[in-house]
């Protein structure tokens, strides 16, 4: 039995239409909240504006008229003077109104002024006697109108409200000065101020930082039951490794290795990002962690979103463990054959101790002998499968995870609190800050000359286009569209490379390298060069339709510059129509990661800047992670207290908020 047919006013068909919007119980009929409230109060006149919206009263002095402007288009039109002004109304297909609206009738409009004070069109007439101020929840729903909701959602109040009970324990209302949840529903639904509807906002932002907060809390104390070997490693092969390092390690690059250390002396797993801006040099910590757990005795892997950089990382890797008698090998979807079979061998008998491949390494059928580490490039976080898949090919193997978008720590524990964070601040020595430019795509030839004299002094270029679709066919079409267009205006002793997602793998091997031996001196490709890349002799980047990408995407980007001595330059190439350069205008001021980030998790939310698919990132419906922090906070400290609380109503909580990831601990 349905029990929305009890409530009075819905009958079969409108219980039909709510189960459209996902509505089947009384109770989800009222946690439907309105989508927006209408302050409506009636103004004077003198304080219209052109173009915004304003509610305003006064009398019809003139028979209103109908057009039909075309099939399903009327206009009815009346003149009326409100505060000692005439000027015309028109509303659009709402010829009924025509009864009405009839001359000396008294009524309210709300609408706006469109181009000068004579005309005024109106989204809503009524008549003064039924005109109320107060505020209107506006609900957007497919199959109901906003008026007909707010109606049921009232008589469905009337017969529920009481039956509503309570989710956060009594002690946390007062404390937080929270409205009770049926007061909550009264207010959401029938807001008497716009305070009530900020102090009901609180709540329900509170409740679902809460939620957040106890998932985060119970996901470490079930990590803390997961135990592991400590790892005895060669401290002092390591420390003859640094030393022949061919730079010295900055303070911050120090302490994270050092916190490193102590996770793998731990008898429990490490979990920990290491965060720092791009070319800030987190691989090299990664590698002489890598190192450490090899000599320990135990396998490592290591993983990066992309083939191109597992690649890079490869061959860096097999640089500096070389001289340590270590030799890494590489599987990637496309290593096949006779080649993988030897990998697949050689990691299951323990014989190699070092693997690099994307990510999809976990997902496998590869068997490690002693697996000990996974090092996880440009990924921010693991889904719960993805860990759950480590888990189960190889015990409880260290986790450490390299992320190039660098966020304030009060966010990155907020975002990340079931990690463990380090940071690198500072940058290594001698590296020049990268000069950034907004230009419109109208003025391209002004920086014509600059790139040219870059290129003449030996240095090279990236040029780089956004992917249009997620179709490789679209990509190729930017690419070689931009390739064609540069080489126009390049001379032709210019060598000009492209790379784009429908290459062979081999292929793009072959270009990269041929970039980083410098035989090529532009390369315009698709985003793939956004992460890890690193060619220091490159000093020219240049964006395509920045406007298409997040700030911290940017960032990024143009990270793959000013990674040697000589200066860099970046250039945003904008579409001149669209009002960008406000939202892009930071870059140009600085080259703080930091900032950046944070300026980007504010415009965008945490799921666009981090990506989608990074499970565990909430997706609130109300709260903010940058502008509620303060909020989270709080909500932080009660989730700690909370969480073995034997208050029953704590208990549900805890309940709800650790039920999706149990399947991470059910074996
Ligand atoms: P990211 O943090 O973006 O992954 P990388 O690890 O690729 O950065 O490092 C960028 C470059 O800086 C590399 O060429 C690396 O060899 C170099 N590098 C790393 N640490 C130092 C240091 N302490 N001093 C000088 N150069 C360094
Ligand atoms: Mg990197």
């Amino acid at each position: 039995m349905n029990r929305l047919l009890e409530v009075k006013g819905i009958g079969k068909v409108i219980a039909a239409k709510l189960a459209q919007e996902g509505i089947d119980t009384p109770e989800k009929l009222i946690e439907r909240f309105p989508n927006r409230y209408l302050e409506k109060k009636i103004s004077a006149f003198c304080c219209a504006n052109i173009a915004e919206t304003i509610t305003l009263t006064g009398t019809i002095t003139s028979m209103p008229k109908v057009t039909y402007i075309r099939k399903h288009l009327t206009k009815l039109t009346f003149q009326i003077r409100a505060n000692d002004a005439e000027f015309s109304v028109s509303i659009f297909n709402r010829e009924f109104l025509k009864n009405t609206c009839q001359i000396g009738a008294i009524v309210v409009v709300t609408g706006k002024f469109m181009h000068h004070f004579k005309q005024f069109t109106a989204s809503e007439i009524v008549l003064k006697k039924n005109f109320q101020e107060g505020i209107e929840p506006i609900y957007h729903l497919k199959s109901l109108g906003s008026h007909q909701f707010h109606k049921i959602v009232q008589s469905a109040m009337l017969q529920t409200i009481a039956h509503m009970p309570e989710t956060i324990p009594a002690d946390l209302i007062s404390k937080r000065e929270l409205p009770s949840r049926s007061k909550l529903f009264s207010i959401v639904h029938s807001p008497k101020t716009m305070e009530e509807v900020h102090l009901a906002t609180k709540r329900i932002k509170y409740e679902e930082l809460l939620l957040f907060s106890l998932r985060i809390e119970a996901f470490k104390k079930l990590n803390q039951r997961i135990v592991k070997t400590p790892k005895s490693y060669r401290i002092d092969q390591i420390r003859q490794f640094i030393k022949t390092l061919p730079f010295e390690l900055t303070t911050d690059q120090k302490e994270a290795t050092n916190a490193i250390f102590m996770d793998l002396k731990a008898p429990k797993p490490m979990n920990r990002l290491l965060q720092g801006d791009v070319g800030s040099g987190k691989t090299i910590c990664a590698i002489i962690a890598a190192l450490a757990v090899v000599t320990a005795g135990y396998q490592v892997a290591f993983m990066s979103p992309t083939e191109i950089l597992a690649r890079q990382h490869y061959q860096t890797l097999q640089r500096y463990l070389e001289k340590e008698g270590i030799q890494p090998v590489f599987l990637t979807k496309n290593v096949t054959g006779a080649e993988r079979q030897r990998v697949l061998e050689q990691m299951q008998n323990g014989t190699c101790s070092v693997i690099v491949g994307t990510h999809a390494l976990i997902q496998d059928a590869l068997v490690f002998h002693r697996l000990g580490m996974v090092v996880i490039d440009e990924q921010h976080r693991f889904g719960v499968n993805q860990r759950k898949a480590l888990r189960e090919k190889g015990g409880a193997p260290d986790c450490l995870f390299l992320s190039a978008t660098p966020i304030p720590r009060s966010l990155a524990i907020a975002l990340f609190g079931d990690m463990d964070i380090s940071t690198i601040k500072s940058m290594p020595s001698g590296r020049q800050p990268i000069k950034t430019t907004i230009v419109g795509l109208d003025e391209f030839d002004s920086i014509l000359p600059d790139i040219r004299q870059e290129l003449d002094k030996g240095h090279q270029a990236y040029m780089i286009c956004p992917l249009i679709a997620e179709s490789d066919t679209m990509d190729l079409v930017s690419v070689s569209e931009a390739t064609r267009e540069i080489k126009k205006v390049l001379p032709k002793s210019v060598s000009i490379a492209m790379l784009h997602g429908k290459m062979k793998s081999e292929e793009k091997a072959k270009i990269l390298d041929d970039f980083f031996q410098g035989n090529t001196a532009v390369l315009v490709s698709t985003t793939v060069v956004e992460v890890g890349l690193d060619c220091p002799n490159a000093t020219v980047m240049i964006i395509l339709n920045a406007e298409r990408f997040g700030l911290a995407q940017i960032h990024q980007i143009r990270g793959r510059v000013g990674r040697g001595h000589s200066a860099s330059s970046c250039y945003l190439i904008v579409n001149p129509e669209l009002e960008i350069r406000d939202r892009l205008g930071i870059l140009e001021k600085t080259n703080d990661g930091f900032q950046i980030a944070e300026a980007d998790l504010d415009l965008r939310g945490p799921g666009e800047v981090f990506g989608e698919e990074q499970t565990g990132i909430p997706r609130f419906k109300m709260a903010n992670m940058v502008r509620d922090i303060q909020l989270m906070e709080v909500a932080f400290a009660d989730a700690k207290q909370l969480i073995d609380s034997p208050d029953p109503l704590s208990r549900v909580l805890v309940h709800t908020a650790i039920s999706e990831i149990q399947a991470y601990f059910l074996d």
